[in-house]
């Protein structure tokens, strides 16, 4: 997966991974029929399907960008087991054989602060939780800081404090609202649907432009408007935001980034109507 790598005009773009876990088939597509999904996504044996956890090393000539920071360490062997994590390599072990060292990190951007979003946001040494990136500016919208912080009854399994509280408390955190631009040509834009703070990430230079999309369209299996997944706290809100993110991707040839897709976390999006298809990057130098 680490060799998954591409120009966006003069930008590098390199999708790092931190491994595959598993999730029940149906919470990931809400109120589809298991008869459809599963031919899209296999379940096993406990009725869960394999999901990627794809980061997005971004290299620009002023700045290195993390898109995403995995599941981390955090887990117990208890639970490693319930979300079947495999993992040969970690994020941190792709990052170094990028010849990143942590301290490089100039930002951290987070879709949202699900706990397999941003696991390695923070790493525990002798007992304390710190940022793992200590040079990073840690973004992320004000109103997922607050659903984090404070999560309501459903989502409190979803958040672990241990990932974010420490980047408050050592100045890190960089939170925003709504639209904003990160450096030139970075920009994100709040979405909610999964989450109250859910945001994607666009990056654009010369001309050709990636979409990062978080949880709004989770796998390449969830393009279609409707296939949306059982966690999501505003469907209807989601639906909206990912018809028109997508088909503005289709009209820009965005290229998207897949934050769950098992397997290749790039890829084109072509069709017309709500009919859309998968075009993969191969078939498209993303170069304009
Ligand atoms: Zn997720």
């Amino acid at each position: 997966m680490n060799g998954h790598r591409l120009m966006l005009g003069e930008w590098e773009l390199v999708a790092l991974s931190d491994g595959f876990f598993r999730l029940d088939g149906g919470s990931m597509f809400g109120v589809i029929p298991k008869p459809l999904w599963e031919r899209k996504k296999p379940a096993d044996e406990r009725n869960r399907i394999r999901l990627g956890l794809n980061s997005l090393l971004v290299k620009t000539p002023q700045a290195l960008v993390l898109l995403e920071s995995g599941i981390g360490d955090k887990m117990s062997p208890k639970e490693e087991d319930l979300y079947g994590l495999e993992r040969q390599n970690s994020l941190l072990r792709a990052l170094e054989e990028e010849g990143c060292d942590p301290e490089d990190i100039d930002f951290v951007i987070h879709s949202h602060l699900h706990l397999d979003h941003c696991g390695w946001a923070t790493r525990e040494a002798d007992g304390i939780f710190k940022p793992t990136f200590p040079r990073a500016r840690y973004v992320v919208q004000s109103r997922e800081w607050d659903a984090a912080t404070n999560p309501d009854l459903r989502s409190r399994a979803s958040y672990d404090e241990r990932d974010f509280s420490a980047l408050e408390r050592k100045g890190l955190l960089a939170p925003v609202d709504g639209e904003a631009e990160i450096l030139p040509g970075i920009r994100v834009m709040h979405t909610g649907g999964h989450t109250p703070g859910h945001q994607v990430t666009y990056f654009e230079s010369e001309g050709a432009r990636c979409v990062f999309l978080g949880d709004l369209v989770p796998t390449q299996a969830h393009l279609k408007v409707n296939w949306h997944m059982g966690w999501d706290l505003f469907p209807l809100e989601l639906m909206e935001v990912k018809g028109k993110v997508l088909m503005e991707a289709v009209r820009r040839r965005d290229l998207l980034f897949f934050t769950h897709e098992d397997q290749n976390p790039f890829a084109y999006v072509e069709g017309e109507g709500g009919r859309l298809h998968i075009v993969p990057v191969d078939n498209h130098p993303p170069s304009v």
